[in-house]
Formats: structure tokens, sequence, C-alpha cells
């Protein structure tokens, strides 16, 4: 027997049925339009990313990459602001010459979704790969800018250069002090790797000197007159290798002499060392530096060397990672045929500056795969794979994930909104 339904029902089954058929196939169109608009930019990316690689600028002196990013950047539409202002204590005249920031409207108010490009490269060139990272998001605005102006948010793309030499205060940290990630609702980067990844984890790191005062002596005549301020430093050395013990296994702890002693028939008056404490979240990071400080204390303590140490200006967090942000991208390489089982975990890490982006913003960065597993970045191996045909396929492929992405977020405020109380969430309980 049938069912009567009011007319009045039918119609409003019938709207839902027309918003699912053609609401869908608009945004199966729109990501296809995407896709399209990045497979037209391949060869003119390509070129960029060659250009980049053959440059081989280094951290602040990437003027011809990041001029060459720019242009790109306004062919598509983008309003580009180069020669941003920073903190004078942390980049020369407080103006980062090779950073820029773009920008590019929706049809109207929505969330803003920043993708970061780096473009330094090293003393070995490109070894770890940054014209890659360029090149990949440059694919990502190419493919958004073609429909930004029927979607709702805005779009920004941020060159942030001098990753490998000026992390701890050049490159991101001054610009995120600069004010140029504000509103920012989620940020966007990728990174070529030795696999697929979507393991945000990054060390926190936090580094400076102790410097011991003692009292010179002859070694010889009148060491009782002296104090040495090398012991100071060995007593610390001890100290801290007794704390290793007793730190979760993440952690790690470097310590170098920079300042010993000149005449070995003098009791050194002046002895430095350097050092730096890494771990998997900020707060534990803090800690454990408060309790190298202390091992320096009490050596100051026992040996009566005067301690001078000044906490840092700058120093790096850890990244929030934030599973619901991780998922979205992975859902879109799934799309693209990575599976789940090529995307894979670290066992070892290291720090950038972009944990501290990732710990003011939600960040998710992609790793994507340019060499067989084991060749690490920073080899000429790496740099290597960093101008292949293999590293330029995963290049597209990061660039489409990470669009796609970014595209589903744009349309969906409230999946930002909750991505955002994640990452609120998660940064209260770190270290806890
Ligand atoms: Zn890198």
């Amino acid at each position: 027997m049938q069912t009567a339904i009011p007319w009045f029902r039918k119609r409003g089954i019938l709207l839902i049925f027309a918003f699912i058929i053609f609401g869908a196939t608009s945004a199966w169109a729109d990501e296809g339009k995407i896709i399209s608009a990045i497979d037209a930019a391949t060869v003119s990316c390509k070129m960029v990313s060659e250009k980049i690689f053959e440059w081989r600028e280094l951290g602040q002196q990437e003027f011809k990459s990041s001029a060459l990013l720019m242009e790109e950047l306004r062919k598509l539409g983008f309003k580009v602001t180069g020669n941003l202002k920073v903190p004078p204590d942390l980049v020369k005249d407080g103006i980062a010459k090779t950073a820029f920031r773009a920008e590019l409207a929706g049809k109207g108010p929505g969330p803003t979704i920043t993708i970061m490009l780096e473009y330094d490269a090293l003393a070995n060139g490109h070894s770890c790969g940054h014209n890659l990272i360029a090149a990949s998001g440059l694919l990502a605005a190419a493919g958004l800018a073609k429909v930004m102006p029927e979607t709702p948010g805005r779009l920004l793309v941020i060159g942030t250069p001098d990753e490998e030499r000026g992390s701890m205060g050049g490159g991101k940290v001054a610009l995120l002090e600069g004010g140029h990630f504000e509103g920012s609702d989620v940020v966007f980067i990728t990174h070529p790797q030795d696999r697929w990844s979507l393991d945000q984890r990054l060390l926190a790191i936090k580094r400076t000197f102790f410097t011991f005062k003692g009292k010179a002596a002859h070694a010889a005549l009148a060491p009782h007159k002296g104090i040495s301020a090398l012991d100071a430093v060995i007593l610390t050395f001890n100290a801290i290798d007794m704390l290793r013990e007793h730190v979760r296994q993440d952690v790690r702890i470097h310590i170098i002499v920079t300042k010993g002693g000149i005449n070995v028939n003098v009791v050194p008056e002046l002895a430095q060392a350097e050092f730096a404490v890494r771990a998997l979240d900020t707060a534990t990071m803090e800690e454990t530096f408060r309790r190298v400080v202390n091992c320096a204390r009490g050596a100051e303590l026992a040996t009566g060397a005067k301690l001078e140490f000044k906490e840092p200006r700058v120093y790096l967090t850890a990244p929030i990672a934030v599973p619901p942000l991780t998922m979205a991208v992975r859902n879109q390489l799934r799309s693209l045929g990575i599976a789940d089982e090529e995307v894979k975990d670290f066992a070892d890490f290291a720090s950038s500056d972009l944990g501290r982006v990732g710990f003011f913003h939600p960040t998710v960065n992609l790793w994507f795969k340019i060499a067989p597993e084991g060749v690490a970045p920073h080899t000429d191996a790496f740099r290597e794979a960093a101008a292949s045909e293999e590293g330029w396929k995963a290049t597209v492929i990061a660039g489409k994930a990470i669009a796609l992405a970014a595209y589903d977020l744009l349309n969906n405020p409230e999946k930002v909104k909750q991505i955002r109380e994640k990452f609120k969430q998660l940064k209260e309980k770190e270290g806890k």
C-alpha cells in the first residue's frame, strides 16, 4: 500500500534530492576543475622548480626564487606583497626581503587557508628539495585560483625563506612575530622525503650558552689561588650525563665546549659551553631545559666559578598534530592513488621552524616520497631525487592533495571550526 505524501513534503523531498544531486555534482565538477587546472600548470611549475633548483640560493639570499614565485602568483590573480616587516633583532633592518605574502579572496566570508612555500638551498644545493615545496604549493595555488571566484573564504600563500639556516629566528618565526600569519585558520605545507607520511612529529628545541667566569692563577705555583671555569663546564657535562638517564626517550640534550682555557699552565678563567635541549612536546622540552640549567647552577656552587646564562630570545616549539586535519589530507591522498599502506611514520625526528607555526595555527605537513626509503635529506643523493622525474610526479600528487583538502575546508567552515577546537584542546593538554 502506498503512503500518501502531502504535496509540500513531496516538494521538500524533491528539493533534497535536487540538492544532493546538483550540490554533489557541482562539488565534483569543481574538484575536476582543480585537478585539470593543476595538470595544465605542471609545465610552467616544473620550470619554476628547475630554475629554483639551478639557482640554489641560500637562506635570505633567495632573491631570484622569491621574485619568480611572486610573479607566478600575480599571474594567477593573487595580490602579492614582498619585503615583509619583521622584528629587526631577527632579520637585518627588520625587512624579510625574500619573504612574501599573496592573497586571493573568494566569493564571500569563509575560512582563511594558508599554504606555505619554502625555496632556500643548502651548501650542496637543493639537497632538502625545497624547490619542490615551492612547486607543489604553487600547483595547489594554481588549482584553487580556478575555483576561488565561486568559493567562500580566502587563500593565502606565504613565502617563508631561510628554513635551513635561520630556522631559530630568521624564517617562519620572524614572519609569525611580524603578524603575517594572522587570520590563518588552517596552514598547509609539503616536504619531500624518502616516504609518504603524515607524521606531524617534530622536536621542540631551545639552545643557549653557559659562560663560567673563574679566576686565573699559575697552574703550578698557585693553583690554590685560582678558580677553574673549565671545572664548572666539566661538572655541568657530568651532571647532564646523569640527568640523561631520567628523561623520556625522545628527549635529546646536546652540549659542546666552545671555550675551555688558553694556556695549559694557567687555571682557566673563562670557559663556555653551548647546549641544546629537544623533545617531542614543548612542555617537556621546557622542563628539561630548566633541569639542565640547574646542572650548571650546581656546578657554579661547587666550583665558585660564576655562571652567566641568558634565556634564548627565540626557540622552536613542537607542532600540535591535529588528527582531523591530518585525516583531511590522508583522504585526498587515497583518492589520488596513494594507499594507506604507503603512508608511513618516522622513527626519528628533527626540528624545524614549521613547529613554531604548528604551535600557533592548526598546521599539516605532507611528506611526499621522492627517493627510495633510507635516502636522507641533505645528502647529494637526495638532491638528485629533487630534480628527478619520479620526484616531480610525487610533487604533483602532493600539490593536488593539499589543494583538494584546502578546497574541502573552504567549503566547510564547520570542519574548520572542529579542527580549531581540537587544536585548542590538544594544546592545553600538552606535556600532561
Ligand atoms: Zn627541508
